[in-house]
């Protein structure tokens, strides 16, 4: 079987076809990959849900191997909600099969004009196959059936219903080794793209397929891979995320010095009622109710996705993180754990991105359509949203579409996406990257939560782990993991039989945000967009030693990428 294929579907002749990846797409995986397919294949004019708007879907160039956390998928197309690049990455089954199953990438182009499909992908081939029986129905269900009890060699990629009435805020759901949909491809619309095709799900069976074939440094592979396994283990930081998950970081954030607990759509940096859904209270629950941490994915070692149950020792929720616990709790003054977590249960169930329709939802307060706090009204709201009501249709467009609805003018959205929790006021790092990473408002994007540095030093540092973000994300491993350009350099070395080193690994990545930022600049994007809501200028945070807006100028910002 060829190792290093691109599929081809063609949603419009409802036809599959197979090519061996050309040679300059060699070296690239994941997220590097697909930003140079989106460069190189879609019109950046085009409309993020036309039949000629691609979506492009790839593991990393470690995808299939036995470096932990390596099985990361990368979903990249023109994102209906910046109207820019975007790739959302998710972790989950599907990477390392795609992977094994020696594909490099899938293409998913025109589309369907007679209702709903469905695409296997096995050992014995590929089919897409009319699926309207699934139409209309919800992640968990859908799981269950496409994967059931075959969890341990498939997986699946299904949009809910958001994604078949192309809402902005859909993802793409994927399993995880229990077989539940708690891993989402959430950022930038990936499910409206999906639902734009008639793709309803991607099935992808790897049993009896053949093993990863190493080259001759393969006996250096598996030193490596032992001896990054070891750091990981011994790194603190794993040590806290295998108890806390990243909710961990809740009492942190929430200090009075750090104030990046998303209050009240931003209004506020700190709760008072944050301890009721810190990673702590949810570990304190767990415990009583037989709750545990569990890897996304086959072959991780770190574990950090919490397995949430219910007061009856009933499960409720995977995969509770420290984002959709801020979007879905405190900025919308909604806890204790348990009520986040239902929240959290119905948006994977459903189908939407937790931190844009946490943002959505927040500005819909704002607006005085529900109250602040009001959990009835929020699960209401997410309900109308699965039913693709009007008001539900709004809402799951985003937080932009929500504000333009209601005439709000203090948006929390950068390139049009939803701010995530990391506070940019207090931690200006995470504001650079926000401002600059073609993604938009991202803080996977590159993580600079440094506090008290120079302009420069932040300048710089933004520059390199939105560099590094983007070899972790197209090497297709977790950033937990922790993994450094030097270790990446190593594993796709000796993998691949090439010399890489730490500045091959940078080079390519530069390479791939400059393909990024140049869809972007063909799509209409220029330095004004690479900006912070003027909000977040005018709004300080009062930290213990002086309030604290976003001050870094335009002519810094614009240093990041020269
Ligand atoms: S560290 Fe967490 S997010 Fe990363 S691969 Fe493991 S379980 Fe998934």
């Amino acid at each position: 079987m060829e190792q290093n294929r691109i599929v081809r579907v063609d949603m419009t002749a409802k036809t599959i076809t197979e090519e061996a990846a050309p040679e300059r797409y060699r070296f690239l995986g994941g997220r590097a990959l697909t930003a140079q397919l989106l460069l190189d294949e879609t019109d950046p004019r085009v409309h993020p849900l036309s039949r000629e708007a691609k979506l492009f879907i790839a593991p990393g160039l470690l995808g299939g191997t036995a470096v932990t956390t390596s099985g990361r998928t990368s979903f990249g197309f023109k994102s209906p909600l910046t109207g820019g690049t975007k790739e959302a990455n998710v972790g989950g089954q599907l990477g390392h099969r795609l992977a094994r199953l020696g594909i490099k990438a899938i293409v998913v182009d025109g589309a369907s004009d007679d209702g709903w499909y469905r695409l296997d992908i096995d050992n014995e081939g590929i089919r897409l196959a009319k699926a309207d029986d699934l139409a209309g129905r919800s992640n968990y269900d859908l799981h269950a059936e496409l994967v059931g009890e075959a969890v341990l060699t498939r997986a699946a990629a299904t949009i809910g219903p958001p994604g078949e009435l192309r809402l902005a805020s859909a993802s793409v759901a994927v399993t995880d080794p229990e077989g539940r949909p708690s891993r989402h491809a959430a950022r930038g619309g990936p499910g409206a793209v999906m639902g734009a095709k008639g793709l309803k799900a991607i099935v992808v069976d790897d049993a009896g397929a053949p093993r990863i074939v190493h080259g001759e440094r393969r006996d250096d592979f598996r030193k490596e891979v032992t001896k990054f396994s070891k750091v990981v283990l011994e790194d603190p930081r794993t040590h806290n995320l295998s108890r806390t998950g990243t909710a961990g970081v809740v009492k942190f954030v929430n200090r009075d010095n750090v104030q990046s607990m998303p209050t009240r759509n931003h209004r506020h940096g700190t709760w008072a009622y944050a301890d009721s859904i810190s990673g702590q209270a949810i570990d304190e629950l767990s415990q009583e109710r037989g709750g545990k941490m569990a890897p996304c994915m086959a072959g991780c070692i770190i574990k950090c996705a919490i397995l949430f149950n219910d007061a009856n020792g009933q499960h409720v929720t995977s995969a509770f993180e420290f984002e959709s616990i801020a979007l879905l709790g405190s900025n919308l003054e909604i806890g204790p754990a348990d009520a986040v977590a239902e929240l959290d249960r119905m948006c994977d169930d459903i189908g939407l991105d937790t931190i844009e329709v946490g943002n959505a939802i927040g500005v819909a307060m704002e607006a005085g359509v529900l109250d602040w706090g009001d959990w009835e009204g929020t699960k209401k709201l997410l309900e109308e949203i699965r039913a693709g009501t009007p008001l539900g249709r709004i809402i799951g467009n985003g937080t932009e579409h929500v504000a333009r609805t209601y005439g709000i003018d203090r948006v929390p959205v950068v390139k049009g996406q939803g701010l995530p929790a990391w506070e940019p006021r207090t931690l200006k790092g995470m504001g650079v990257t926000y401002s600059t990473s073609p993604q938009g408002a991202d803080h996977t994007a590159g993580m600079v939560t440094a506090r008290g540095a120079t302009t420069e030093t932040l300048i710089k540092q933004s520059r390199h782990e939105q560099l590094v973000m983007m070899a972790i994300d197209s090497v297709g491993v977790c950033q937990f993991s922790n993994a450094l350009p030097a270790d990446m350099a190593q594993f796709v070395g000796h993998r691949f039989d090439i010399d890489w080193d730490d500045e091959t690994v940078l080079k390519m990545a530069r390479t791939a945000i400059d393909a990024e930022r140049e869809f972007n600049r063909r799509a209409g994007f220029d330095r004004e967009d690479d900006r912070l809501p003027r909000w977040l200028l005018e709004e300080a945070l009062p930290l213990p030693d002086g309030p604290s807006a976003f001050d870094i100028p335009g002519e810094e910002l614009d240093k990041v990428w020269g």
